[in-house]
């Protein structure tokens, strides 16, 4: 008994010396490990809590009786940072889900010339709303303008923050206190809220319906044209396609209409494909220059989906109604950055050239990229993955545009599978959880990695992350 107690006596004295032991925060501070790294003072103080705080706990439960030296206190307490420091903050991923335009992973990745513009114009001042050649005030979407006449034939063009501030400043400003005729097929939700009958009661419209869900005439529109019609507007429905038997009235037969009652006819189609994307399997898209040539006054688009440049909302049209937009004071508060504008300059430059885009504008790319080229890149990733000791096997599947285009359209295409002994959820968060992520899909109990939005530069990470994987565990083919 008396043993007993004195051997507690021993381990709490023990206890006592060692905690005492511990180094102080400023002393640990100090350390060369700290120096010339990548953390703020206040994260390495933060580390250094911690990792001395973990300590104290160890000591106190019985789990070490040795203090680690100043050197390796200090290493634990920069890992402890670096964890932190990935578990936040927007990083980059590796898409593996064959989406093209993920509107969670950020939708469009940039051209080079893009990054390089934005590069510029952020790291220094540039000529935003600067003519150099006269040395006075310019415009600031001048050089947009010029591109965007060239590539679609508009006759002038607005860059505000994205798509749905773009339909808001047009309907705001054209049509506010009077109604706005619509198709009942076409009164989409596009997500995130953005619905067309609250953005019309937001714009001080007044909706008026027309048609049913699956058929709208001609004669529906034009039966509902009253003096109090300030707008005939087409919704591209971007997310959800009605099968059957449906009918709907193109925006050649709609301009019709608006031009005969003066009426101007808006068109959100949505995606805003600048090229023939018909010819990459994408039938249903509307096209912006198609769109103004078969009469729309005014079409809207995002910046950031099938164009493939940075978040903005474009309004191209009639120099009429679009200097309207540009007095309005929303105009003002929906405007774009600068280096949102260098991107989209330095992207609709691409444009102008069509042999470019293919090779330039990287979701132009992923789209035209063939069949056979998918499946040799799938291969090639999986052939060097056993060549390493891994396993993964090539599957054929379908990648999808994404972004709110083209509704239920899928593209071949090859993914490279793990094929070791985890499940394909097991898999899924491995490969989630490395630093660079690479976020695939999961089918029929198999990960799937889609190769057609992977980047050939992301192509030796991959494959060194799946051999890691895979190569301790049994092969499951
Ligand atoms: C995506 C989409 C929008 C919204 O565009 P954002 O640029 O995301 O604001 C609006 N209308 C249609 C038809 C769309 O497809």
């Amino acid at each position: 008994m008396i043993k007993v107690y004195e051997a507690r006596v021993d381990v709490l004295t023990n206890v006592e010396e060692l905690l005492k032991k511990i180094p102080q925060v400023d002393k640990l501070m100090q350390s060369e490990v700290f120096s010339g790294c990548e953390f703020y003072h206040n994260e390495i103080t933060e580390a250094v809590r911690e990792t001395l705080a973990d300590l104290r706990e160890k000591i106190k439960n019985g789990c070490t009786d040795t203090i680690p030296n100043d050197s390796e206190l200090a290493n634990s307490a920069l890992l402890k940072a670096k964890n932190k420091a990935s578990d936040k903050d927007i990083k980059r991923v590796i898409n593996a889900t064959g989406v093209i335009l993920h509107s969670n992973l950020g939708r469009a990745s940039l051209s080079e010339s893009a990054i390089k513009a934005i590069v510029e114009s952020a790291s220094s001042y540039c000529s935003l709303e600067y003519d150099i050649g006269r040395g006075n005030r310019g415009n600031r979407t001048g050089g947009v303008e010029k591109y965007l006449k060239d590539i679609t034939g508009c006759e002038a063009s607005l860059v505000v923050n994205n798509n749905a501030a773009a339909v808001l400043l047009i309907l705001t400003s054209l049509a506010s206190g009077g109604n706005v005729i619509v198709s009942r097929g076409e009164l989409v939700e596009i997500g995130g809220g953005f619905r067309v009958p609250d953005i019309m009661s937001q714009c001080g419209c007044s909706l008026h319906e027309v048609g049913t869900t699956n058929k709208t005439r001609i004669d529906d529109y034009e039966s509902a044209v009253t003096t109090e019609t300030k707008a005939l507007l087409k919704v591209h429905t971007s997310n959800f396609k009605v099968i059957g038997f449906t009918e709907s009235v193109d925006i050649k037969e709609l301009s019709k209409l608006g031009k005969k009652h003066n009426i101007p006819v808006i068109e959100d189609i949505g995606s805003g494909a600048l090229t023939d994307v018909k010819r990459y399997g994408l039938h249903d898209e509307p096209i912006v220059k198609e769109s103004l040539k078969n009469g729309a006054d005014i079409v809207s688009f995002s910046g950031d989906k099938l164009l493939g440049s940075l978040q903005c909302g474009i309004i191209a049209g009639s120099e009429k109604y679009i200097s309207v937009m540009k007095k309005h004071p929303l105009y003002r508060a929906f405007r774009v950055d600068k280096i949102t504008i260098a991107a989209l300059e330095a992207t609709l430059r691409i444009y102008r050239d069509t042999s470019a885009t293919e090779r330039d504008i990287p979701v132009i790319s992923m789209l035209s990229v063939s069949d056979d080229v998918l499946k040799a890149r799938a291969e090639s990733l999986c052939d060097e993955i056993l060549k390493r000791g891994g396993y993964a096997d090539v599957i054929k599947t379908k990648s999808t545009a994404g972004g709110g285009s083209v509704p239920g359209l899928e593209l071949p295409s090859y993914a490279v599978s793990p094929a070791g002994s985890q499940s394909a959820d097991e898999a899924e968060k491995i490969l989630r959880l490395q630093s660079i992520p690479i976020i695939g899909r999961i089918e029929n109990d198999r990960l799937l990695l889609d190769v057609r939005t992977i980047f050939n530069s992301d192509h030796e990470y991959m494959i060194n992350a799946i051999t890691e994987m895979t190569k301790l565990s049994e092969s499951k083919s």
